[in-house]
């Protein structure tokens, strides 16, 4: 007889079979019914205790949140609900969980909002709903690597610390291990990192994107797929300080390959949890459609959780140019209305969240991919188009989300680099090795960031991003 997991005994055929389960009391009833779950689905198994031929004792000890290892025979359950229960021949309590704590957590059975939750993130994932998120955030990961594997992607592991800060991506962690207290100083009384445990100024990336390039200029398809920080104090549902970025490149792929690779990824792994985690969406289905009922029916979800993941799977992404975007809001109803924060007057205006979500909300109504952005709103290494005035960039945007997708095609000319990064007072020095690309066998290239929680806010249906990573990092919170 052996340890079975709850997914695979709910689905067992093996009845008067006996079995081991190991897993937390979610619920204690009539001293006779307890339930159980193991964190391997969202489902429970109910066991049946004979509490007349159980040690009082033993029965006080069983109590939600309690950590049981209990021996049984699974039967055919007579009551509604389940189709198979487990009849007890044997029960260990394995740790204990004194209820008049409990009473002060997360485990207590009531409601409790997200808030309270994240404050004791430690326990959260005991309840379905974080349960169900961070399984679903597994497979998502699974996923991930499966597609990039299946199409001839190698991963690349790009540094965490990293020497240079002309990646341009956003406000950096400085690391360093100099006393805080009396750091060494140069002659002019600025910090002499010199002296540091590098030897230079380092800090933790915010992208891996550069390193991927000189990858991708020698084994031709890669990714990363690791955390990034950014110390920006963007206090919103969007923005974490630790996050996971997916960060494909690949050599001799324009923009429209890279827009088609986007594409075909998005809808590749949201197909694979559509099929691989249906118990869990369908929970978070339910709860998202509790949730809207609180709320106007403005604010609700326009189709339920699944239907909204099928739809991405199944329609094209609308492809527009930055410059026709910009007509679109330009002659748009909030715009003309003065209901936007930031009015689009001209070109060239950088587009806030309130626009992008405009375009994919109200007027297109489906992802949007836009592309060829103003050169001066975007980063250094994008690749100039022939117009002088615009790069090969694209942001895909998404319902409820806004952007999920950053990436363009990369400026392959050495001399056309160089002459922006001049322009931008970059250093050559600082990225002495990222030009040597373009010296030794350049050639076009491109890759894009995809933010892995903005992912599975997505496909969750959550509407925090702090909701969607065990421990959120964010301005004012680092604890656990
Ligand atoms: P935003 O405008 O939303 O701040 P960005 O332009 O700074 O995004 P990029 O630097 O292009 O984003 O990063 C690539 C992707 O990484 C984004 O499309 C997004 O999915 C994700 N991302 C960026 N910043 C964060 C963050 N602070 N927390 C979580 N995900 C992020
Ligand atoms: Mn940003």
């Amino acid at each position: 007889m052996k340890h079975i997991s709850i997914v695979d005994l709910l689905v067992s055929t093996a009845i008067h079979q006996e079995f081991i389960v190991k897993g937390w009391v979610r619920s204690f009833r009539g001293n006779r019914f307890i339930v159980i779950n193991d964190g391997s689905t969202i489902n429970n198994i109910q066991c049946v205790l004979d509490f007349e031929n159980t040690d009082p004792a033993l029965l006080k000890r069983i109590s939600t949140g309690a950590a049981l290892i209990i021996k049984g025979t699974l039967e055919e359950s007579q009551g509604a609900g389940q189709r198979v229960e487990l009849k007890i021949s044997d029960l260990e309590v394995a740790g204990d969980a004194d209820p008049e704590e409990v009473k002060r957590t997360i485990l207590s059975p009531k409601r409790h909002s997200l808030e309270t939750l994240r404050e004791q993130a430690h326990l959260r994932v005991r309840t379905n709903t974080f349960g169900a998120i961070m399984r679903l955030r597994s497979k998502l990961s699974f996923a991930v690597h499966q597609y990039f594997n299946d199409q001839g992607f190698y991963q690349a592991h790009t540094p965490i610390i990293t020497g240079s800060d002309a990646e341009g991506a956003g406000e950096m962690f400085r690391v360093s291990a100099l006393d805080p207290e009396n750091p060494p100083k140069k002659e002019d009384g600025t910090i002499d990192y010199s002296q540091d445990f590098f030897g230079k100024e380092t800090n933790l990336t915010v992208s891996g994107q550069l390193e991927a390039e000189t990858y991708a200029l020698g084994l031709g398809k890669v990714y990363t797929f690791g955390p990034t920080f950014r110390a920006e104090n963007s206090n919103t549902s969007r923005h974490l300080a630790e996050f996971w970025m997916i960060e494909p490149e690949v050599a001799f792929y324009d923009l429209d390959a890279n827009m088609d690779l986007a594409e075909d990824f998005i809808k590749s792994v949201l197909g694979y949890v559509l099929e691989h985690c249906q118990d869990d969406l369908a929970f978070l289905e339910k709860r998202l459609i509790e949730e809207d009922s609180k709320k106007p029916q403005a604010e609700r979800a326009a189709m339920p959780l699944r239907d909204k993941l099928k739809f991405v799977v199944d329609n094209n992404f609308k492809r527009v140019s930055y410059t026709e975007a910009i007509a679109i809001l330009r002659n748009s109803k909030p715009n003309k209305k003065k209901k936007f924060k930031y009015l689009i007057d001209e070109w060239g205006a950088d587009l806030q969240s309130e626009h992008e979500r405009y375009l994919v909300e109200k007027h297109f109504e489906c992802p949007v991919i836009l592309f060829d952005y103003p050169a001066d709103i975007k980063a250094f290494y994008m690749r100039l188009n022939e117009d002088g005035k615009t790069v090969r960039a694209m942001d895909i945007l998404f319902p409820g989300i806004g952007e999920i997708v950053g990436g363009s095609q990369r400026e392959e000319r050495l001399d056309v680099l160089k002459e922006k990064m001049a322009a931008l007072d970059i250093p050559e020095e600082e990225l002495w090795w990222y030009l040597d690309t373009r010296k030794f066998g350049t050639c076009i290239h491109s890759g894009f960031g995809l933010g892995f929680e903005r992912l599975v806010l997505f496909a969750s249906g959550m509407t925090n991003i702090r909701d969607v990573i065990p421990y959120p990092r964010f301005p004012g919170q680092a604890e656990f």
